[in-house]
C-alpha cells in the first residue's frame, strides 16, 4: 500500500538514546509522545532492551516519563521468544542476563516451565568457575539445587535473555554445552573435529539450540561513550568459539531483536493488531481513512533501528521509513554506516517533520503526496546521498549471525 491522503501515518519509537538516556528522559520526548496520544495517531516502542515482562517494562517507561501505554504497544528485545514456548515449556532451559531471579522470573512468566541459570550450575559443580572470588557470594546468593542433579539434566535450549553479567561463567558454561554431548554438563561429544561431519562435527551431537535477542554491540547511556550491549557478549563468544575449534566451525545460533526481519514482522503485526483493536481499522479494514499507510522508524543507531527499517520489506502493506536522531549512539557530523531517510537532532523534531508531511512536505493525511508506488521525494533523498533510501538485505545478513539462514528463525 502506497502512502496517501487515505491513510494514517505511525510510529515506531525505540527507547534508548531517543526517548530515554538511562533513566532520564531526553528532553522533549514527553511531549512528543503525549502530542501523539492527544493526535490518536497510531505508535509502538520498539527497543533491543529488556530484562522485564512487556507490561512491567512500558508501566516502568511509562513512570519515568509520566505517561500511561499500554503493554500492547510494547515490543522488546527478547518479546519474539514468545513463539518458542511451545518448543520449550517443558525442556530444560539456561537462561543467561540480568540480575538475580529476574531472567528466571521472567522465563516462568513466558510459559518455560523448566529454568536453570548459571548461579544454579555454579552451586552443583564446586569448580565451574575458575576464578570465582569475585563473583562467588552473588551465584550462591542467588542460584538454586534442583530435585534432578544439573549434572543429570538435559539442556535443550540456551537463550539469552539481556546483557550478561558474569561473562567468565557465562560463556564457560555456554561453550562447555555447545561442546558437550547431548546438552549434558561436564562431557565432551566425541563427535567435535570430524571432518566427515558437517560443520567438522561440531553441534552435530543434539546440543542446545542457542538463541540471542539482541544484536546491538554498545548502547547509549549516561556515559560519555556508548558502552557494550548483547551484541557484543555474542562477538566475544564467537572469537573464543573460533578458537575452540580451531577455526574449523562456526557457531550455529539464532538471532532476534533489530535489526532482524523477525523482530519487524513481529512489530508490524502488533502495530496493526493493536491499531485495529483501538481504532476499528488496520492494514487491510474497510475503513480506508484510519488505514496505517507508513511507518516511521525513529533510532538513534544506524546499524540497528536504521537498517533494520530500510531493509524490511513490509508484511502488511505498510512503508516503512527510517529517521535518525542525533541523541543516542550517533554522533552529530559523523556519516552513518546506514544512511537513514531523514536526519534530525532529537525525536521532537522528528515527529514534528513526520507529521509535516516528511519529505512531500504534506500535511498529517499525507496529502500532497499520492503516489501507489511508495517512492519517495527525490530532493530529500537526494540531501542524503541515498536516493532509494534502502540498503541491500546482505547487510542485515552480515549483522544477523554467522548462520544466515537462521536470521528470520
Ligand atoms: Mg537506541
Amino acid at each position: 500500500m502506497a502512502h496517501s491522503k487515505d491513510t494514517t501515518i505511525a510510529f515506531a519509537f525505540d527507547i534508548d538514546g531517543v526517548l530515554m538516556k538511562g533513566v532520564k528522559p531526553i528532553p522533549g520526548a514527553r511531549e512528543t509522545i503525549q502530542k501523539l496520544q492527544d493526535l490518536k495517531i497510531p505508535f509502538i516502542f520498539l527497543t533491543n532492551g529488556g530484562g522485564l515482562t512487556e507490561e512491567a517494562h512500558v508501566a516502568k517507561l511509562g513512570q519515568r516519563l509520566d505517561l500511561t501505554f499500554d503493554k500492547r504497544l510494547f515490543v522488546q528485545s527478547h518479546t519474539p521468544y514468545h513463539d518458542r514456548v511451545a518448543e520449550y515449556a517443558d525442556k530444560t532451559v539456561l537462561v543467561l542476563g540480568g540480575h538475580g531471579q529476574q531472567i528466571r522470573d521472567l522465563a516462568h512468566a513466558y510459559g518455560f516451565n523448566k529454568v536453570v541459570t548459571p548461579s544454579d550450575f555454579f552451586q552443583e559443580f564446586e569448580h565451574i568457575h575458575p576464578f570465582p572470588e569475585m563473583t562467588r557470594a552473588y551465584h550462591l546468593e542467588h542460584g538454586r539445587r534442583h530435585k534432578a542433579p544439573l549434572r543429570d539434566t538435559k539442556i535443550a535450549a540456551i537463550f539469552v535473555w539481556s546483557s550478561p553479567r558474569d561473562w567468565m561463567l557465562d560463556m564457560q558454561l555456554v561453550i562447555d554445552l555447545l561442546l558437550s554431548r547431548g546438552g549434558y554438563m561436564g562431557t565432551r561429544s566425541s563427535k567435535n573435529g570430524d571432518a566427515s561431519l558437517p560443520n567438522y562435527g561440531f553441534q552435530q551431537d543434539d546440543q542446545p539450540k542457542l538463541f540471542f535477542c539482541n544484536p546491538d554491540f554498545e548502547w547509549a547511556t549516561q556515559h560519555e561513550q556508548p558502552r557494550f550491549a548483547q551484541g557484543a557478549f555474542r562477538e566475544a563468544l564467537c572469537g573464543l568459539w573460533a578458537h575452540a575449534t580451531r577455526n574449523k566451525a562456526k557457531m550455529q545460533y539464532s538471532v532476534v531483536g533489530k535489526p532482524t526481519e523477525a523482530t519487524y514482522i513481529y512489530a508490524e503485526g502488533t502495530l496493526r493488531d493493536y491499531h485495529s483493536a483501538t481504532h476499528g481499522t488496520g492494514s487491510d479494514n474497510d475503513n480506508p481513512e484510519r488505514r496505517i499507510g507508513r511507518v516511521y522508524m525513529i533510532g538513534d543507531n544506524p546499524e540497528s533501528d536504521i537498517v533494520g527499517a530500510n531493509s524490511y520489506e513490509s508484511r502488511c502493506g505498510f512503508e516503512w521509513r527510517s529517521v535518525l536522531v542525533e541523541t543516542g549512539v550517533h554522533v552529530a557530523g559523523t556519516v552513518p554506516i546506514h544512511t537513514p531517510n531523514h536526519t534530525v537532532r532529537d525525536v521532537r523534531e522528528a515527529v514534528e517533520w513526520a507529521l509535516a508531511g516528511g519529505e512531500c512536505g504534506s500535511n498529517v493525511n499525507g496529502e500532497g503526496e499520492d503516489r501507489e508506488d511508495g517512492a519517495t521525494d527525490g530532493s530529500r533523498s537526494s540531501v542524503n546521498g541515498d536516493v532509494s533510501g534502502r540498503s541491500s538485505s546482505s547487510n542485515l545478513s552480515a549483522v544477523g549471525t554467522s548462520d544466515t539462514s537462521n536470521v528470520s528463525d
